[in-house]
């Protein structure tokens, strides 16, 4: 028995200060280098579908029930979360096919009418036991339909008074990360002063990082040799996002860097070795380099490895 609720996994992270890691999944391959990297590491984990992913699996319900039938069999604890629902509609739905919570994005909505369908979905959600995060600021960048050009820092102030306003289980902000990255010189900066902020407003309160991929300079550099042209865009750097843990951020989604290095083992695969056709032999080693990439995280930027309390 290892499906927890979010609100378990949020409290354990928010007490002693790390990270959980929230992490995309669409397909058998993904999902079980995730559950392999969090039972190598001893890691609480939080699988995490998008809108997208959810249109990819040939079946929603079938792939939910894979979730959670192989989260029951990986000894520590594991919550399934719906990430970015344009719509209450699209998150109640979610919440219906079993996830443990999910992500209502109301962020582009006017202040009030973000806060008032946050409110209502989330007393909806608690009477079935499940978790509702919401957004207050905009992150730049592009996330499946979710795209801004510039980002709007979260307000400290604005912040508390939605949390306490809506009843929301977490809280997405935006300090400084970006959704798959935007073009730039160096690393972005995070603004540990509003995140900083944020935290005193909301002493406690679990807060959520989105965008919180690093897409580092090498990982980039080892795809684009293997024949890629991934646009060199960039985000936080690794070392800024590990420091978060102490400033309130409980969860963190992390996805790209994990797909660059899939990538990067396929192109390696199929370059290597231009005979092979069953997929196995790429999938294989594609799926090994994602799960060595989600322990990566946990152990250096979450910290939230050997923390399973089970
Ligand atoms: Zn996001």
């Amino acid at each position: 028995m290892a499906l927890c609720s979010i609100k378990e996994l949020l409290a354990h992270a928010a007490e002693g200060e790390y990270t959980v890691g929230a992490f995309n999944v669409c397909n058998m391959d993904t999902l079980g280098a995730v559950l392999a990297a969090a039972r190598q590491e001893r890691s609480p984990v939080i699988l995490q579908m998008s809108m997208g992913a959810r249109r990819f699996v040939p079946s929603i319900p079938a792939f939910v029930a894979l979730m959670k039938w192989m989260a029951e069999e990986t000894p520590v604890p594991v919550a399934l979360n719906h990430d970015h629902c344009p719509t209450p509609q699209a998150a109640a739905e979610a919440i219906g096919w079993g996830f443990s919570g999910a992500m209502f994005d109301g962020s582009q909505l006017p202040y009030a009418e973000n806060a008032r369908q946050t409110r209502r979905l989330a007393a909806w959600a608690h009477e079935r036991g499940a978790c509702i995060e919401a957004e207050l600021g905009r992150l730049p960048g592009f996330e499946d339909e979710v795209f801004a050009e510039h980002a709007d820092f979260t307000d400290p102030a604005l912040a508390a008074r939605f949390v306490e306003e809506t009843g929301c289980d977490s809280l997405a902000v935006s300090v400084g990360t970006s959704h798959g990255g935007v073009k730039a010189d160096g690393p972005l900066p995070l603004d540990f002063g509003v995140l900083g902020a944020i935290h005193s407003a909301l002493p406690g309160y679990p807060l959520v990082l989105h965008g919180a991929a690093s897409l580092p300079e090498e990982l980039l550099r080892s795809v684009n040799e293997l024949g890629g042209k991934v646009p060199p865009v960039r985000n936080c750097s690794e070392e800024d996002i590990a420091r978060t843990g102490r400033l309130g951020v409980c969860k963190a989604n992390m996805d790209v860097d994990n797909f660059l290095c899939f990538t990067r083992e396929v192109r390696r695969v199929l370059q290597d070795a231009p005979e092979q056709y069953d997929p196995r032999r790429y999938l294989g080693p594609a799926r090994e380099a994602f799960a060595e990439e989600v322990r990566h995280k946990m152990r250096c930027v979450c910290g939230c490895a050997g923390k399973s309390w089970l």
